[in-house]
């Protein structure tokens, strides 16, 4: 029996149920990444899907999956091109018998699986959910029933068990004898432009793992998380997990099985608690995803009203560039673009000020988010970005935050300002 397993946002070997069973049901075995050619054209909301210092992470995430898939004699083929094209030439080139792949609720990645599904109805395919916590079959509701609110669904999932981690396969298949090359991924992944201002994430599971465990069975921080998770900056305030679940080089149910672990063995408290509550928000956006689809990406939202309609293109230009008359913003949003990353503190203000002070459409600040963020996802940003212009699952409808307030309350010092202006003004 012949395999294929496509990697996508689940890029690493623990917890990855598809590649567990399909290790155990094939003799050969073909492993695939697939570099979509559409992250690097400009969307019409004027940013690309993929900016420089998230590729650097994925490419990253592709050396340490290969060093890894090497360590069992496997090698990871990698491709560039339109996914679904691509796969449908291996399966017909190297007449695949059976194929893996992890269940993603973004839209375009599920019409691609449809479409192969379609395309090849007598193929084996093992399809699994193990991006979110939850399976669907283990959700106390359809999906049409899924709650567009997070707290009932929160009260909803608490009171069922997440489901177990998957070890690692033990041994995989040999690799299929495939006579092409992968592309080179440090050369399609252009580096970013300011190396020294990066923060330390690595791409990739190894370093993923060792984050997860810095940051509860080293330090204990998450003991304190609940009280510290409003910061601005720093290593140490949050898990800062967000770009390896992104990029699946860390599951979400082993970052919840490690937080157990260290609940039965350090104590659990409200912040051990906080990082759980967390990780529900992030899988109450996938599951709303998978139920919404495209309208989570759409101007009116789940909710299906009128946000107000305008786009002023030198306002959206001066908060992307950090130039507005707010220094709090424009501090954060250099902080986004020389480093990827910006706390949930700084999104929402951002964010704020985009929809509410600038009277921008809210998609253009997503987009912006999508090509910047080190940990972009997709049901997480575009969730976020609907919620907070209200146009998505807040019940209180458009929230606006003062951003003088926020300032005096979250960097009265000045500190955070100073450091990202005057780097600015280099
Ligand atoms: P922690 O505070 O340590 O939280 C632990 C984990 O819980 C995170 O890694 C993340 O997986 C999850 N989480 C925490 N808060 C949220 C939240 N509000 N929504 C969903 N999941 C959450 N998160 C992303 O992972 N990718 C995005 O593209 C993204 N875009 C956002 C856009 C806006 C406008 C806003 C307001 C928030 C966005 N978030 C996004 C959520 C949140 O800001 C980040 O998950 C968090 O800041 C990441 O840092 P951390 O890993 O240290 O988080």
């Amino acid at each position: 029996m012949r395999g294929l397993f496509w990697f996508r946002n689940d890029l690493r070997l623990h917890d990855n149920p598809a590649l567990a069973q399909l290790a155990e049901q094939c003799d050969q075995l073909l492993c695939v990444y697939v570099i979509d050619e559409r992250w690097f054209e400009l969307t019409r909301f004027q940013s690309k899907p993929l900016g420089a210092i998230r590729s650097q992470f994925i490419g990253e995430a592709l050396r340490d999956l290969q060093r890894n898939l090497g360590e069992q004699g496997q090698v990871l083929l990698i491709r560039s091109g339109r996914p679904e094209r691509v796969m449908a030439d291996l399966i017909d080139t190297y007449n695949i018998d059976i194929i893996g792949i992890t269940r993603l609720p973004a839209t375009y990645e599920r019409q691609q699986v449809a479409y192969l599904v379609k395309r090849y109805p007598t193929k084996q395919w093992l399809i699994e959910d193990s991006f979110t916590l939850f399976r669907q079959e283990n959700l106390p509701f359809t999906l049409e029933g899924l709650p567009d609110q997070f707290t009932r669904f929160r009260e909803l999932v608490e009171a069922i068990p997440v489901p177990g981690i998957t070890s690692a396969p033990r041994h995989l298949p040999t690799p299929l004898d495939v006579n092409a090359a992968s592309v080179n991924f440090f050369e399609i992944f252009k580096p970013p432009e300011n190396p020294d201002l990066l923060m330390p994430f690595k791409g990739g599971e190894v370093a993923g793992l060792a984050q997860l465990h810095y940051y509860l069975h080293e330090t204990g921080l998450v003991s304190v998380y609940k009280v510290t998770r409003n910061g601005l900056e720093g290593w140490d305030f949050s898990s800062k997990l967000s770009p390896w679940l992104a990029q699946g080089c860390v599951s979400p149910r082993r970052v919840f099985a490690e937080l157990q672990a260290y609940e039965w063995q350090s104590g659990a408290n409200e912040s051990t608690y906080w990082l759980y509550f967390e990780l529900l928000w992030r899988e109450f956006f996938q599951w709303l995803l998978y139920k919404h689809g495209s309208r989570l990406f759409h101007l009116r939202g789940t909710r299906r009203i009128n946000p107000l309609l305008t786009f002023y293109p030198e306002a959206f230009m001066a908060w992307k560039q950090g130039t507005t008359e707010a220094d709090f913003v424009n501090a954060l949003m250099r902080q986004l673009q020389l480093t990827g990353w910006m706390s949930n503190r700084g999104r929402q203000i951002v964010a704020s000020y985009l929809v509410n002070e600038l009277g921008v459409d809210w998609r253009f600040g997503a987009a912006w988010f999508e090509e910047q963020l080190i940990d972009y996802d997709p049901a997480s940003n575009w969730g976020n970005w609907q919620y907070l212009a209200g146009v998505g699952t807040d019940p209180r409808g458009k929230r606006a935050f003062n951003i003088a307030k926020q300032q005096a309350q979250y960097d009265p010092e000045q500190i955070f300002i100073n450091k990202y202006l005057a780097v600015r003004n280099q």
